[in-house]
């Protein structure tokens, strides 16, 4: 069976609560044969860490821009300890999930949106300091994402990762492109209206893109309840990680490519973002 990696999964999250390990072993049954768990917060990273272990996946540890209001600034710190404890960990691939988000009113004004960017240069810095990938969260905020980059970067550093959920232009993928971080993409491509996430995701080098879910989050249109199915009772479908090979099969439509071919291409870019990968899925 083809073997595809989810890049991207919040399996440590409440909606999986009752039933993960039953979610994993369907997404396997369909031929995702790995995860990447990235944490959101300092008081997930063993939870994090402890499901990717059970299920032979890996995980990335970092402070999601979401959840930076509640973040105390002590959490820095834990999460440089954390990486330092599990450095020898090849479960462990990346600094992760970090980044910014201009989408969220209250983290677009004061003193939000600064402790969001403080909290994204630092942890920038860190995955500098520990030689690991990044994985990022970009919404509305590609441009300020490039610039912390370039900045903590200087002197030479050779980033690599993935700018996760991506969809900003094409002249932004191909600056993170450049900085040597892949794009992942995921159900979003599914909505025929996502028109320009369509063609991004149909122009770009094959050799840019890897695979993901965001589970449970960002369900596909096969999955998605509208606001009057919702006024009527009906719950939001949950996304999960054995949505992917339906995803990739999108994507193998739109690019008119056979399904297993993109498997293995897409594998190769996961491992290349994130190199540790190949210790894990050995
Ligand atoms: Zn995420």
């Amino acid at each position: 069976m083809t073997g595809w990696i989810d890049t991207h999964c919040h399996l440590d999250a409440p909606e999986f609560a009752a039933d993960v390990a039953e979610v994993r072993e369907r997404a396997r049954q369909r031929g995702v044969v790995h995860c990447v768990l990235p944490a959101v917060q300092a008081a997930h990273f063993e939870a994090t860490r402890t499901l990717a272990h059970q299920f032979g996946d890996s995980y990335a540890l970092g402070i999601h821009p979401l959840y930076v209001k509640e973040a105390q600034d002590g959490d820095l710190a834990r999460l440089d300890t954390a990486l330092a404890e599990h450095r020898d960990d090849p479960h462990l691939v990346a600094v992760g999930e970090i980044g910014l988000d201009y989408f969220v009113p209250e983290l677009c004004a004061s003193p939000l949106r600064e402790r969001q960017e403080y909290f994204y240069v630092e942890q920038l810095k860190l995955a500098r300091q520990h030689g690991l990938p990044v994985i990022l969260h970009v919404r509305r905020s590609a441009d300020m994402l490039l610039k912390g980059l370039r900045a903590v970067g200087q002197g030479g550093h050779r980033w690599s990762g993935i700018a996760h959920a991506f969809n900003g232009s094409l002249q932004q993928a191909e600056a993170f492109i450049a900085l040597g971080l892949k794009l992942g993409f995921g159900g979003a491509l599914s909505y025929e209206r996502a028109q320009n996430l369509r063609r991004l995701a149909t122009e770009l080098p094959l050799e840019a893109i890897v695979l993901e879910t965001d589970a449970p989050d960002m369900p596909p249109h096969w999955l998605y309840t509208t606001a009057e199915q919702r006024a009527a009772g009906e719950v939001q479908g949950r996304n999960e990680p054995g949505e992917l090979p339906r995803i990739a099969e999108v994507l193998a439509g739109l690019r008119g490519m056979q399904a297993p071919l993109l498997a293995r291409q897409t594998r190769r870019n996961a491992l290349a973002a994130l190199p540790r990968l190949l210790q894990a899925t050995a």
